[in-house]
């Protein structure tokens, strides 16, 4: 993995959305929902990124999708600035930049039908004509374990699985090289998420893609990631190759998620750490780290200097100042 290029490149990324205007029009108070992110995603690599909701990762997806603007930073995406580029310079990176997301019945319209919906977007960037984008629409469709029956129908007539097999193929139709999915199987039967995600995979290898796997827990993460980030707050908190993450995790914010997980393995951790409830205020603009009124490890220095993520052992990252001890207590 280390040898490919990096296709995505995301440096000090923010997005803050105004939340009360004074009478001047002046900001008096900002959501800070993504406040100095910085990651790189490598041309065939998943990278998965969680936290629970409000941390920012979506936004963080809506950023590199361009569907927002952002306040600060900057996302390259193969070496090209997007947000340098107009919307018709973007035409080609909406072509190679695709996204599934969390509710296929949403996100699909319901008046038009199976052809119509997978093949508009080869329509858009004028991919295949006529009988060839049907055919090649029902290709697709067997591809993600659909028929070709299927062409006619329409998103309703569809279990909620077999849409978001629909999207998938909808994305995929255009030939992208990365792919934002944005907490696919999060509406999904536990019997079906598997499937989905195997099928994710799978793909992966045939197409070439690189994927931004966005989701709130860690249970499904780790079996399709190589590496995951974990955010809170805004902030990235911690950044390792998935095994890494699982097995020696180093700050508190990510230990809770983990031993939320019902693990098989006799080896993992145990202890069910319950976080406590956030004070007011404590989240957007506040000085110092931000997780510091549910860490059970903070102290007078977490409330007056932010934790900055630095390297604690080869591409393993951690933003918590006292991360080492936090990781050799883990590891007794
Ligand atoms: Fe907890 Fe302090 Fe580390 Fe923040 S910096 S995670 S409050 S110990």
């Amino acid at each position: 993995m280390s040898e490919s290029k990096i296709l995505v490149d995301v440096r000090n990324l923010k997005k803050h959305f105004s939340k009360g205007k004074d009478i001047w029009g002046r900001d008096t108070e900002v959501n800070k929902a993504v406040d100095g992110v910085s990651f790189q995603i490598r041309q065939g690599e998943t990278f998965g990124l969680v936290g629970e909701s409000g941390s920012g990762k979506s936004t963080v997806g809506r950023c590199l999708l361009r569907l927002y603007d952002y306040t600060d930073g900057e996302v390259l995406f193969d070496g090209q600035p997007l947000s340098k580029l107009d919307e018709k310079q973007l035409k080609p990176f909406r072509r190679r930049i695709q996204s599934i997301f969390q509710d296929p019945y949403s996100s699909l319209n319901p008046s038009l039908n199976v052809l119509e919906l997978i093949g508009e977007p080869m329509k858009i960037h004028g991919i295949h004509q006529g009988e060839e984008r049907k055919e090649a629409v029902a290709a697709l469709l067997e591809r993600v374990g659909l028929k070709r029956e299927h062409l006619y129908r329409f998103p309703h007539e569809f279990s909620g699985g077999q849409r978001q097999r629909i999207s998938i193929a909808r994305a995929l139709s255009v030939r992208p090289e990365f792919v934002v999915c944005d907490e696919p199987i999060s509406a999904l039967d536990v019997s079906v998420q598997a499937q989905v995600v195997n099928m994710l995979e799978d793909l992966q290898s045939e197409f070439g893609l690189t994927y931004l796997f966005i989701a709130h827990d860690l249970s499904m993460v780790r079996h399709i990631s190589d590496r995951i980030g974990v955010m809170y707050s805004g902030h990235l908190v911690e950044v390792a190759e998935s095994d890494e993450l699982y097995e020696h995790p180093g700050h508190p914010y990510t230990k809770a998620l983990l031993s939320s997980i019902l693990e098989p393995d006799p080896h993992a951790i145990s202890e069910r750490i319950v976080l406590k409830n956030e004070g007011a205020g404590d989240r957007f603009n506040a000085d110092g780290c931000q997780f510091r009124s549910r860490c059970r490890y903070a102290t007078e220095q977490c409330a007056i200097e932010a934790p900055e993520l630095r390297e604690v052992s080869p591409n393993h990252y951690i933003a918590c100042h006292f991360a080492e001890s936090i990781l050799s207590e883990s590891d007794k």
